[in-house]
């Protein structure tokens, strides 16, 4: 935690930054250890110099206390965090004026009210300036124990799905599938899923982010499932999309070529080509394969305490992966009214390459 708030001053210094402050609850675990709803954490871009604080509300007090190391000075505050709550912790000094400088804050989680009561709680004391998504920057390159975490989550994941395969999909609906899955990976360990899972048959499935409907599977489909773990606070992703029998030809041909393209681009994954690059590898695919027009979505995005984090795989994603990344890849083709199929994995940025924290198989895999 602490090697975390010296890379961020750093940064803050660089920016001519005097103060950070962080306030997106992800962004305040990620640097702080605290895992409470309600937080704000300040420090300085100069380490030292003044004591780094956490500043909370009263349901937390004794939550920070334990869960913050001891470069954090925690402070205890009785009204709204992000402005009359934050001048109590952090008074305005008598002498005015550019007392704190630059503060820099959270740029990609505030909503325009509180940067509004922000404006006022520093009063023309400090000159605010976002801090354009630095902290998520600094949190898309994992720590070993972060991937550790990462990969317990999808192996956790994996055995919650082939749980529920042992059981079948034939007969269920899609609804009863979810709860299911959520059962499973509960009852495995995990404290919530890392989002709702999507359970999308046949025709559904041409819908990227289906809602599970009351609708049993039948035989000769194809089941797109996309769900995930989270497990001490590190989210995993994955998709499969299995069969319920034979399906018509045109819907197992979309399957090889997704599969083809999930490949090619997960080989491609390593330190050094942009987000973009990577996207190319499986578009190329699916484009040549006459699909151009049905794979609408970005090839995949960063995972860690969030769900969908830097970096980008996509048309915009213009950062290089680095070492430390954890990514998905998760191509897909999608037909209005007839199916739709994607295969992802979630893929930890390496030294030299890429290397997948999931393990269920790719090939087509028939479920009764
Ligand atoms: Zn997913
Ligand atoms: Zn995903």
């Amino acid at each position: 935690m602490g090697e975390r708030v010296e890379r961020l001053a750093e940064k803050a210094a660089a920016a001519g930054l005097d103060w950070l402050l962080v306030s997106a609850p992800l962004n305040v675990r990620w640097l702080t250890g605290f895992t409470g709803s309600n937080a704000v954490a300040l420090c300085p871009a100069e380490p030292g110099r003044n004591p780094a604080m956490l500043v909370t509300d009263f349901r937390y007090t004794e939550q920070a206390a334990a869960q913050a190391p001891s470069v954090w000075q925690v402070e205890i505050v009785r009204s709204d965090l992000l402005g009359a709550g934050l001048a109590e912790a952090f008074p305005v000094p008598d002498d005015g004026g550019s007392a704190y400088g630059s503060i820099g804050y959270d740029d990609t989680h505030i909503t325009v009210a509180q940067l509004a009561a922000l404006e006022k709680a520093f009063d023309g004391s400090a000159e605010l300036r976002p801090l354009n998504g630095s902290v998520e920057g600094l949190r898309a390159i994992k720590s070993a124990a972060e991937v550790e975490k990462i990969r317990a989550a999808a192996q956790l994941a994996d055995a919650a799905m082939l749980e529920l395969l042992a059981g079948g999909l034939i007969g269920r609906t899609e609804l009863e599938v979810a709860l299911l899955l959520e059962s499973a990976i509960r009852r495995l360990g995990a404290q919530e899923l890392s989002f709702s899972p999507i359970v999308a048959a046949g025709a559904h499935g041409a819908l990227p982010h289906a809602e599970p409907r009351d609708v049993a599977i039948k035989q000769g489909q194809m089941v797109t499932i996309d769900w995930g773990a989270r497990l001490d606070g590190y989210c995993s992703d994955c998709t499969r999309t299995y069969f319920t029998g034979e399906v018509d030809e045109a819907g197992a041909r979309a399957y090889d070529v997704v599969l083809e393209a999930q490949q090619a681009a997960a080989a491609a994954v390593r330190p050094g080509p942009t987000g973009r690059e990577v996207d190319a590898v499986a578009r190329q695919i699916i484009d040549d394969a006459g699909f151009a027009e049905n794979f609408g979505h970005g090839l995949g995005h960063g995972v860690g305490l969030d769900v969908h984090e830097a970096p980008r795989l996509s048309r915009h994603g213009d950062a290089p992966l680095e070492e430390g990344m954890v990514v998905t890849v998760e191509p897909g083709i999608y037909v209005a009214g007839s199916y739709g199929v994607r295969i992802e994995d979630l893929m930890l940025v390496t030294a030299d390459g890429g290397e997948t924290l999931n393990g269920l198989p790719k090939t087509r895999q028939l479920v009764d």
